[in-house]
């Protein structure tokens, strides 16, 4: 089981060193949980410096394709590894609609990752529209199609509609759509989308639910904390 918190663009580096403090003394005692948090680049520093020596990994929410050129504005695989870095998120659904990440971009930039030696999470899932037009499951086989298993690479599943909205996905909607994507690509898969304490315990015991990955719900100690404990109680 892994549980990673996306901070979006979240916390500065105080807030960073304030938060990964307390984590790590609240989950000093908790074994059976993979556990890693995603900060803004710019506090990833510090998010290292403070979780050295504890069991908590460093992520970040993105990384480019190039080792280094003319991109402004983007962070390199090879500058993240510089940092101590752990893995990256791809793909957020939010990169997708805001800053035109494509399938296409988004395959680069985990295999660049990979290639670097970092721990991958990319991001697939359906929007509203074409989970209501019928199409969850050709849109979930199109993006995964792009990725090449590895044994460093995640998946999470995050329904677009779900993220940020409260409105999770039931248990069987998300082993559903597990299933799916295991069956295309051999790898844990993640879920993600308005996860949080009330609901972590139901989603985490579907057996093709492997961990999660928490927005809103990762930005407090005591609610990320939680999740992690759910997902250390789940049987395996
Ligand atoms: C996310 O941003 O990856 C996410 C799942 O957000 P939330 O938990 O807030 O829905």
């Amino acid at each position: 089981m892994l549980v990673a918190g996306n901070w979006k663009m979240y916390k500065g580096t105080s807030e960073t060193v304030e938060f990964c403090t307390a984590l790590a003394e609240r989950l000093e005692a908790i074994d059976g949980v993979d556990v890693a948090v995603c900060p803004p680049y710019t506090a990833l520093a510090a998010a290292v410096r403070t979780l050295a020596g504890t069991e908590i990994a460093v992520a970040a929410q993105n990384v480019h394709w190039a080792e280094e050129g003319a991109y402004t504005g983007e962070i390199s695989a090879p500058m993240l590894r510089e940092l101590g870095v752990y893995g990256a998120i791809v793909g957020h659904s939010e990169r997708r609609q805001y800053f035109g990440e494509t399938d296409e971009t988004v395959a680069r930039r985990a295999e660049a990752g990979l290639d670097a030696g970092l721990h991958m999470i990319a991001c697939v899932g359906e929007t509203g529209p074409e989970r209501k037009g019928g199409q969850t499951e050709a849109v979930l086989r199109r993006q995964v199609s792009v990725l090449r298993p590895d044994d460093n690479l995640v998946i999470a599943y995050e329904p677009v509609w779900a993220i940020g909205t409260g409105l999770s996905a039931t248990p069987e909607l998300a082993q559903e759509a597990h299933a799916l994507i295991k069956s295309l690509l051999e790898v844990p898969v993640l879920y993600g989308g308005s996860v949080k304490p009330e609901n972590a315990a139901e989603l985490l015991a579907q057996p093709a639910v492997d961990g999660a990955l928490v927005g809103g719900a990762s930005l407090d100690v005591e609610s990320f904390v939680a999740i992690c404990e759910a997902a250390a109680r789940t049987p395996r």
